[in-house]
């Protein structure tokens, strides 16, 4: 990348918008709500391209690069896409958000007809036959729990339900706590895989994938553009992103990462090929009160906002992995997260611990390059 580190202030967007004329970005939104270029610069992870590195219609075999963005899963969804044509780039990205529509059909709890909002509505009552894909989050997500020793958890919705972190701000009480415990409990969650059902034993328990499922989808839909003839591309749900090939011209997919303090900076930077990234923070949806952040990632132990990071960044090969960890790891904290990603092979991470010091994986080592002029 040919962005000038020797700088004395902070990159910030604006400045790879303005002052480098040769360079689009393209932002990957976060939040839930807003739109445009605030909207924009909360999200974790930016896509950053080169218009030299991005081929357009100019000669009959030059590959072309199509990028489009939708609203989808409560989020802005940007899929980039190259192919040896318009036409088929066009296809692939239609195919990718077409792809994400039916997963989202399935795992969304916002949909009352969704597999999973089946699945919640029989809580203590009857197991739900679930369909290949939707088996595969939920066996996904209780392997991420095993790795993260709990600290990923899909059956904290009551608790986040609780906090409820953007509409009411308000602090639940211990006795409130205490009272959806019971409901988070994994052992209380039963995945028959021979038969493919799940029950959840206790009423008004509830699964909510809202830490992997994105990732999944990312997952999805390169295999649907992929199937559309597409030859390389980018799937990025807010901050839960999957590359796969590289650019015409040879360039792997440029990203930047947020800063988790400074909602226009860039923190790092770091190129990709055929891999996910995926950022968790405290930053997307939060408020504070008497100086302390309450935000939306919970300890299932404590059931309060985990404390020992502001932000974690994962790669990996996949966005179900890179998804379901970054949000794990953000509960385990940067000790025992930074242990856990040490063993797991193809997987890296950057942390941005509670005292904001950046913490880099061996994985990530000599990948990720420092935005230097951020303090
Ligand atoms: P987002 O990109 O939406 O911020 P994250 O990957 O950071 O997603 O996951 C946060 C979401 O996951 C929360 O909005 C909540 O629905 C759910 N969640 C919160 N705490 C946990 C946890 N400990 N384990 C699994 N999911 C969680
Ligand atoms: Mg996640």
């Amino acid at each position: 990348m040919r962005v000038n580190q020797r700088r004395a202030a902070p990159m910030k967007l604006c400045d790879l918008l303005s002052v480098k004329r040769s360079l689009f970005v393209i932002f990957v939104g976060g939040g839930e709500v807003e739109m445009g270029y605030r909207f924009a610069v909360m999200s974790g992870i930016f896509l950053l391209l080169f218009s030299s590195g991005c081929a357009t219609t100019r000669s009959e075999s030059a590959p072309v690069v199509v990028k489009r963005t939708q609203m989808q899963m409560g989020t802005l969804v940007t899929i980039t896409s190259v192919a040896s044509d318009r036409r088929r780039a066009q296809d692939a990205a239609s195919a990718g958000f077409q792809e994400i529509h039916r997963l989202e059909e399935l795992l969304s709890t916002w949909i009352a007809t969704s597999e999973l909002s089946q699945v919640n509505a029989a809580a203590g009552r009857d197991a739900v036959m679930l369909s290949r894909d939707t088996m595969k989050v939920l066996e996904a997500s209780l392997e991420m729990a095993r790795l993260t020793e709990g600290g990923f958890n899909i059956l904290v919705g009551p608790a986040v339900e609780a906090w409820s972190v953007l509409d009411r701000q308000h602090i639940p009480s211990d006795a409130v706590l205490q009272a959806v415990r019971p409901l988070t409990e994994l052992r209380s969650l039963h995945l028959n895989v021979a038969e493919r059902t799940v029950y959840l034993a206790k009423p008004g328990m509830r699964v909510d994938v809202g830490g992997i499922g994105k990732g999944f989808a990312a997952d999805m839909a390169v295999a649907a553009m992929q199937a559309a003839g597409a030859t390389a591309g980018v799937v990025a749900l807010s901050g839960d992103i999957r590359t796969f090939g590289r650019l015409p011209g040879g360039m792997k997919f440029p990203f930047g990462v947020r800063h988790p303090r400074h909602e226009e900076a860039v923190l790092a930077f770091i190129e990709l090929q055929d891999e996910a990234i995926s950022t968790a923070g405290d930053y997307e949806r939060y408020f504070e009160r008497d100086g302390v952040r309450y935000h939306h990632i919970l300890d299932p132990i404590t059931l309060q906002p985990a404390r020992d990071c502001q932000s974690v960044t994962v790669v990996a090969r996949d966005g179900l992995t890179a998804d379901g960890l970054d949000t794990g790891i953000f509960v385990m904290g940067r000790e025992r997260g930074l242990a856990l990603v040490e063993r797991l092979p193809g997987v890296g991470a950057m942390i941005v611990d509670r005292d904001g010091k950046v913490w880099v994986s061996s994985y990530l080592k000599g990948r990720v390059r420092m935005n230097d002029g951020i303090e």
